[in-house]
């Protein structure tokens, strides 16, 4: 697996602190193969090992975890954001009947989702749903959805045979106007592949239809296929999100990878069995484990991270109950802002720090910006450090000289320090410790 891979790239390093370049192109071979592995298509792969790269190099390891470990953090982290972070609902909340239609190759499972769909949208939201099969090339195909309808009991549009697909579109539409559904679902008829007629018919369709969504159905197992799949359709229609069938079976997760770049659509769903209630919101972290197979790895780096926070908060508490915060305390919470994404467990706890921390957001805490900062701090003496009242104009000069900044930015960050120093003052007036921990509950 990916993480034995890295094991062996990372075991020769001893050390700890960031992750050099060296370090990051070599374990990029790997989550390369990894990936390729998996399925995900050459140029999403190419543009993922590129954005990644940027994240990792120089980015600190958390004691009490490899780089290895850290790398495949990283990796995950990515996979999910790539993935589409959180999972998208459907646009139901419409003037009724909200039409969704299904689109996709045949066999690719769109009969079946139609129905999960509808069995979801009925148990779970309460809605009145209607179903109508536009699928006259496979003589069986409306019967199916007929039957599915009855064994969910969910209504489909009564077959009258004859019919083309864009008349019974027309139909369903008028029929749930008329009878006062909510959701329309119109499930489509597939090809064995793309084809012009396939791609017309399905405009046609949506023209009579006006979907609020339009769903492809792809199957997960067909791996590259199914990326070609999703770069034909959504060049002919206006696709609204992404199913993937069958993640039930081995696929690794690399088809979702791949299609949500493709399409630029979110995936809405995954199918994982032929069961009616086998359906899933799709979940990008789930996915992002699989394609890595070691959702262990991760789970230890985040609980690796949650210890190493509440360390230095422990830390700084004990330093705040004596009213110290000189710019080694900055120091430590600039590096834990950077490292958390965001700012410092304590000052972003602590209310009495709004001032300070609409300093920072005025400085915009970006990478860029803490890492000037540092810069700064790093260019002090052990002395400045501990006690910053000792730095006076001349020693600005000499810090800034020594950052390769400005004294402008020195006294940016002097004036930070000031304004958690005050706070921290404040706060400790207003009962130490004790009142610190009543504060948070
Ligand atoms: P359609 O031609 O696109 O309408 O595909 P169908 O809905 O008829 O499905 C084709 C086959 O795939 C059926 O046997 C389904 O039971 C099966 N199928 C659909 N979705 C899934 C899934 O998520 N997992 C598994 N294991 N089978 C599925
Ligand atoms: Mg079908």
């Amino acid at each position: 697996s990916l993480s034995d891979r890295l094991g062996g790239v990372f075991d020769k390093l001893r050390g700890r602190g960031a992750l050099t370049e060296l370090d990051v192109r070599a374990a990029m071979r790997e989550v390369r193969i990894a990936l390729l592995e998996a399925d995900v298509a050459l140029p999403v792969v190419k543009t993922f090992i590129d954005q990644v790269t940027a994240d990792a190099i120089g980015a600190d390891v958390i004691r009490s975890i490899t780089p290895g470990q850290m790398v495949v953090k990283i990796v995950n982290d990515a996979l999910v954001d790539m993935l589409g972070g959180d999972s998208a609902p459907l646009n139901v909340d419409v003037t009724p009947p909200a039409v969704i239609m299904m689109v996709g190759l045949q066999g690719s499972g769109k009969t079946t989702t139609t129905a999960k769909i509808a069995k979801r949208l009925n148990e779970k939201f309460g809605k009145k749903v209607l179903m109508a099969s536009l699928d006259v090339a496979r003589p069986a195909a409306q019967e199916q959805l007929r039957v599915l309808g009855e064994q969910i009991s969910v209504a489909t549009l009564p077959i009258i045979a004859g019919q083309g697909p864009v008349e019974i579109a027309q139909r369903a539409k008028s029929a749930a106007k008329l009878q006062g559904f909510d959701v329309l679902l119109l499930d489509t008829a597939g090809r064995l592949h793309v084809d012009t007629a396939l791609m017309d018919e399905m405009r046609a369709v949506a023209g009579v239809g006006a979907p609020d969504e339009i769903l492809l159905v792809v199957d997960s197992l067909t791996g590259q296929d199914a990326v070609n799949v999703a770069s034909s359709f959504s060049g002919q229609v206006e696709l609204t999100g992404v199913v993937l069938t069958r993640m039930d079976g081995d696929a690794r997760g690399g088809a979702a990878l791949s299609m949500r770049s493709v399409t630029g659509k979110p995936i809405k769903f995954a199918g994982t069995g032929e069961k009616l209630d086998a359906l899933e919101e799709f979940s990008p972290s789930r996915v992002a484990g699989r394609i890595l197979g070691m959702g262990d790895v991760v789970g230890l780096v985040e609980r690796a991270a949650e210890t190493f926070e509440a360390e230095a908060s422990e830390k700084m508490a004990a330093r705040l109950a004596k009213g110290q915060f000189d710019m080694n305390d900055l120091r430590s919470q600039l590096s834990q802002m950077q490292k958390m994404g965001g700012l410092g467990a304590l000052a972003g706890m602590i209310p009495g720090m709004a001032k300070a921390k609409a300093a920072m957001a005025n400085g915009g805490p970006d990478d860029k910006t803490l890492g000037r900062m540092e810069a700064v701090i790093c260019s002090m003496t052990p002395k400045e450090r501990a006690k910053p009242d000792l730095i006076n104009a001349k020693r600005k000069i000499r810090i800034a000289k020594g950052a390769g900044t400005t004294v402008q930015e020195v006294n940016k960050l002097m004036k930070m320090h000031q304004e958690m120093e005050t706070a921290m003052k404040r706060l400790r007036k207003m009962g130490g410790m004790k009142g610190m921990m009543a504060m948070l509950g």
